[in-house]
């Protein structure tokens, strides 16, 4: 099944991100005005259009985004050349960045390398201003006249990030704020890629969704949690102990803290009784020495 109903009126697309499904949840409310939230990278097109195609959707109206890192915003521009009407949500922050993606190619392109880049992303076309639509914390994004999406400014992950509450079901769309997760397992991990981050600002993140109070968070990386508080718990704890450890041996590499912190976690996830199926999986899909980077760096440049 490439798409799945997760609360009346919205639907989960699988994008398959890296070829794998859970990696990557592309959101669609198809009603009143079609609107979909996280296209994805471009290497995820294709799936995101079958899935589209399953639902009977073939005309999207609206594009909300969370942040503009390749794997949430990579695709918009792709995407456009098949809805050309479409109108596209961004941070006023992240907006400029999708009109000219060049800065966000070259700093990708340092990471991942030619190569890396055209497997793992794939290209990113440049989307006219007229079809970019900036938005800024309490604002709305109209679904009709009896829905929409209310913006909530949650920068931490990247400073243009936002989250998105559905008016209907009360779901908060989190992208990158809490981490990643997989479905059945209750393990959140940080995802802490450079130059944003920073960790109160996520943990603030965090207070403003348990105040809402929401029927669940839906996560990019992947699905949705009900259980809201403990896994916000889970988060935070994770991200503290990561921090920490960070702030403790700020003076080592990159490369050393991120083998601190793979190891720290490790432990402490096994003294949690959590499977070795589920850490595994988890770990996995873990970037420490980026995330050892992302705090290194927040580290240096904030006094704690
Ligand atoms: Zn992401």
């Amino acid at each position: 099944m490439s798409f799945v109903e997760i609360s009346p009126g919205l639907f989960m697309i699988d994008a398959h991100m890296f070829g794998a499904p859970e990696n990557l949840s592309t959101y669609v409310i198809p009603e009143p005005v079609p609107t979909l939230i996280e296209p994805g990278p471009t290497t995820c097109h294709a799936a995101v259009r079958r899935g589209l195609d399953a639902m009977g959707i073939d005309d999207i109206a609206q594009i909300a985004v969370t942040h503009i890192h390749l794997d949430h915003a990579g695709g918009t521009g792709h995407l456009l050349q098949v809805f050309p009407k479409a109108k596209v949500y961004v941070h006023s922050v992240g907006a400029p960045h999708l009109h000219n993606p060049e800065k966000l190619l070259r700093s990708a392109n340092r990471i991942y390398g030619e190569e890396g880049m055209q497997s793992l992303w794939g290209s990113m076309l440049p989307i006219a201003t007229a079809a970019l639509i900036p938005v800024e914390e309490g604002d709305r994004i109209p679904i009709g006249s009896h829905r929409w999406l209310e913006v909530m400014y949650t920068p931490g992950h990247a400073k243009h990030h936002i989250s998105l509450v559905d008016s209907e079901s009360n779901i908060v769309m989190i992208g990158d704020s809490a981490g990643i997760t997989f479905p059945e397992m209750d393990i959140v991990h940080p995802i802490l890629p450079p130059p944003d981050i920073n960790v109160e600002s996520l943990i603030a993140n965090f207070e403003r969704y348990r105040q809402q109070k929401p029927f669940a968070l839906a996560f990019s990386h992947f699905g949705l949690k009900t259980n809201v508080d403990h896994i916000l718990e889970e988060s935070e704890h994770r991200l503290r102990l990561w921090a920490g450890i960070a702030q403790t041996n700020k003076e080592k590499t990159p490369e050393q803290v991120g083998r601190l912190i793979s190891h720290a976690n490790l432990a402490d996830l096994k003294a949690h009784g959590h499977s070795h199926k589920h850490i595994q999986r988890i770990h996995d899909r873990t970037d420490y020495s980026s995330g050892a980077q992302g705090l290194l760096r927040y580290v240096h440049t904030h006094a704690v």
